[in-house]
């Protein structure tokens, strides 16, 4: 049994503690909102005083916070300070690479273990422990990191050192605000030409544009019965994520001076979608941005 801190019991934190209690794990929760402390202790979770507190006595401590500077500001905080000497830390929150470099810094100069394990798969993957974590850090580490992280997914890489955990789920999502747009300019194209969805869907999805946009997050109702489209957009993927991640995209764009124009327009335009009620909608919905914007042409 591992002592483990469970720090941000949002959406994904909550699922995700709930599964390592379930396995048997002694897991002590914290978070700053307490509608979040009320629905983890309904779900069986211990409430920390603090997230100091949760650490003091961890041997393993997992944050999953909104942003980079939430977990900046608690690591250096009190959590470094208090998790005993050797503590690992498991940072799953989507945070930029930089950040997450500085995170990884700031625990192993606190005399602790460190890696960066975002994920991908959702609130379904957390609830369902079947999560894609790419993780950073040093083997050594990884190894430590891998029982726990089991529990919570399905998929679990070593991406390389500190912040290539980060690194490799900034360019997946740059991959698929990409291809999710191509898939929905493609679609409005054929309604244009007079091509039926199930036609035009029939043929990407068994020829060389065929990606997960279309095959299980097709844009428009019918072709894929699960897809978001079939639920008026519901999310899925939320835009407000998309563009969050796009932001972390283009900050690493930007550090790297990578010539990533492609990347840089998605950006574009989820912030733009996401600006709008975008945010709370799938962000397949783009579809109805760009049919709206031809017809107006
Ligand atoms: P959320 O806002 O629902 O939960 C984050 C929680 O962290 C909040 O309850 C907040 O109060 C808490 N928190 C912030 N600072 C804290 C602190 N110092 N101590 C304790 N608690 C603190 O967000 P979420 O949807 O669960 O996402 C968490 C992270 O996972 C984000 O970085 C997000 O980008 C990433 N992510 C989310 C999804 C998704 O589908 N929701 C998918 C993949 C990755």
């Amino acid at each position: 049994m591992t002592r483990i801190a469970f720090l941000g019991l949002g959406h994904m934190g909550l699922p995700m503690a709930v599964n390592l209690m379930r396995a048997g794990h002694d897991v002590r929760g914290f978070d700053l909102v307490p509608a979040a402390l009320d629905a983890a202790a309904q779900a069986g979770i211990v409430i920390a005083d603090s997230g100091a507190d949760a650490a003091s006595a961890a041997d393993v401590v997992i944050t999953m916070f909104p942003a980079g500077r939430h977990v900046i500001d608690a690591y250096e905080g009190g959590l470094l300070a208090a998790a005993p000497p050797g503590t690992l830390f498991i940072e799953s929150s989507t945070i930029a690479v930089d950040e997450a470099q500085v995170a990884h810094e700031l625990a192993l100069r606190a005399g602790h273990r460190s890696v960066d394990a975002p994920v991908s798969g959702g609130v379904v993957g957390a609830e369902n422990g079947t999560l894609a974590f790419m993780v950073g850090g040093s083997a050594e580490d990884f190894a430590a990191a891998l029982p726990v992280l089991e529990i919570m997914g399905a998929r679990i890489v070593h991406c390389g050192g500190p912040g290539l955990g980060q690194a490799a789920k900034v360019c997946n999502n740059m991959i698929l605000a990409v291809s999710q747009i191509a898939v929905a300019e493609a679609f409005v194209l054929g309604e244009r030409l007079g091509l039926e969805h199930q036609a035009l869907f029939d043929v990407v999805s068994q020829a060389s544009g065929q990606c997960w946009s279309v095959t299980t997050n097709c844009p428009v109702p019918g072709p894929v019965p699960t897809s978001p489209a079939n639920r008026e957009y519901r999310p899925g993927f939320a835009g407000a994520l998309m563009a969050k991640d796009l932001g972390l995209a283009l900050q690493a764009i930007e550090q790297t001076a990578t010539d990533a124009r492609m990347g840089r327009l998605a950006q574009e335009i989820y912030a733009l979608f996401a600006a709008g009620d975008g945010a709370r909608r799938d962000f397949s919905g783009i579809i109805t941005e760009i049919r709206d914007a031809s017809s107006r042409r």
